[in-house]
């Protein structure tokens, strides 16, 4: 292959392996947990030095060059030393598989990059985007030339300089393009994220005023009648109305008040270790009246499981979906309670057979204030079990069908108690 489509060919492999891969699963497949996320994308590297190595460009009959450098210095910096060992054997493990002349040279030059790279590891960290920039380039060039004086001088290889020259603009070319790249991407992902976090905040805050409002709604209406009964005479019918106006607006402040409860945001100090089976035999103690007022038989099957959280967020998230499900099956039904242990992750599943939802009402689940309950309901109660379900380090997936039922699976990381107990 000529030189300039085997070059084309390399950096078509970091493009794909360094760039395409890490921002493909950043951006869609977001809810891979972030241990795997990482795994892969070590693993892209390790495929770009493999490709990088397998299709060099052939500089002098003996002397072949090619891009393994740029993911090498930058899986490096960015990946820290365990990466960088990982990445290091990859490249001499694989030279050495192939062979030839290269083999040693190639460790010599190795050795020399990894090591500078991971001196350089904290400077990296705190450098601003154009010293990484540079910081990349010099060293993918300066792991060329270290390669090519190799050669010159143990060799003997005829090399000329308008050769070397050729290479090193291709090098430096090259690692300007990716490293270039994904300092753009990885910034454009930082605004993103305190853009997402400044939202957030504003929802809550605005939240939590408009929340305030509502319950202060139904208080001032009661107090003004109140003041009405004991300042005017009124009849006893009469009397009666206004009483029962006042208890309905109480208990609409109690349904918000209940639905929403606490927001505060556990801290490390006061989360603790949770037995999955004490806190939901407690929630559904607390559920059972509404569930044999609806005729909805509960059936667990719930384990010893521990998780690290709050009681007090967990019962809420509980509470929440609990009555959903049996508010969904209002003459009878069946409640279904289970956790299940995969690996460290408890999967908490909650089912009904209920009256479901559409697309369009699973799409909106959990937006503020969205309910199909009119007054009788809040509209807070599934965005609370979000945000709780959030704080608790855990995803939720809720699928449902019309007429058929809802099912709510959350995957929480568990802690081992005996771990936990002996620190
Ligand atoms: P609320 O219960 O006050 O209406 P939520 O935030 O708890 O507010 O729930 C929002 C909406 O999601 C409900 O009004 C209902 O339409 C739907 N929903 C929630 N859970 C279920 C469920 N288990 N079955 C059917 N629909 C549900
Ligand atoms: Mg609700």
């Amino acid at each position: 292959m000529g030189g300039i489509e085997s070059l084309l060919l390399n950096l078509l492999f970091l493009i794909v392996f360094l760039l395409f891969v890490p921002l493909f699963i950043e951006k869609s497949l977001k809810t891979l947990p972030n241990k795997l996320k990482k795994s892969i994308i070590i693993f892209s590297f390790c495929i770009a030095i493999v490709s990088n190595i397998s299709f060099p460009i052939t500089v002098v009959e003996g002397f072949v060059f090619d891009l393994r450098w740029i993911p090498l210095v930058i899986g490096t910096l960015y990946g820290g030393i365990p990466v960088s060992i990982l990445l290091f054997s990859t490249t001499v493990g694989y030279r050495f598989m192939i062979g030839g002349t290269g083999v040693i040279p190639n460790l010599i030059v190795c050795l020399i990059l990894v090591t500078l790279s991971i001196l350089l590891i904290k400077t990296f960290k705190n450098s601003t985007k154009k010293k990484r920039i540079s910081m990349v380039t010099s060293l993918s060039l300066l792991a060329g030339f270290l390669q090519f004086l190799i050669f010159y001088k143990v060799y003997h290889l005829p090399i000329s300089v308008m050769e070397l020259l050729g290479y090193s603009v291709l090098l430096v070319f090259s690692a300007f393009i990716v490293i270039y790249t994904l300092e753009i991407i990885r910034e454009e992902n930082m605004i993103n994220e305190k853009l997402f976090e400044a939202e957030k905040m504003k929802i809550v805050s605005q939240l939590a005023s408009s929340i305030s409002h509502e319950v202060r709604n139904p208080l001032t209406v009661v107090r003004g009648f109140l003041q009405m009964m004991e300042q005017t005479e009124m009849s006893r019918y009469e009397q009666k109305k206004f009483l029962k106006i006042s208890m309905d607006e109480i208990d609409r402040a109690n349904l918000i008040i209940g639905d929403y409860l606490s927001f505060a945001k556990p801290t490390e100090q006061n989360m603790e270790i949770l037995n999955l089976k004490k806190e939901f035999q407690r929630a559904i103690e607390m559920i059972k009246p509404l569930a044999n007022m609806n005729s909805v038989e509960v059936h667990t099957k719930v384990d010893s499981y521990y998780i690290n959280g709050k009681s007090q967020l967990l019962q809420q998230c509980l509470l929440n979906i609990f009555k959903n499900c049996i508010e969904a099956m209002p003459n009878n039904g069946n409640l279904f309670i289970e956790t299940i242990k995969n690996n460290n992750i408890v999967y908490i599943v909650i089912e009904d057979n209920g009256q479901g939802m559409t697309k369009e009402q699973l799409d909106r689940i959990g937006e503020p204030y969205f309910t199909t309950k009119g007054n009788g309901g809040t509209g807070l109660g599934m965005m609370t079990v979000m945000r709780i379900v959030d704080m608790l380090d855990g995803r939720i997936h809720i699928s449902s069908e019309l007429n058929k039922g809802t099912r709510f699976e959350i995957s929480i990381p568990v802690v081992e108690k005996e771990k936990h107990q002996s620190a």
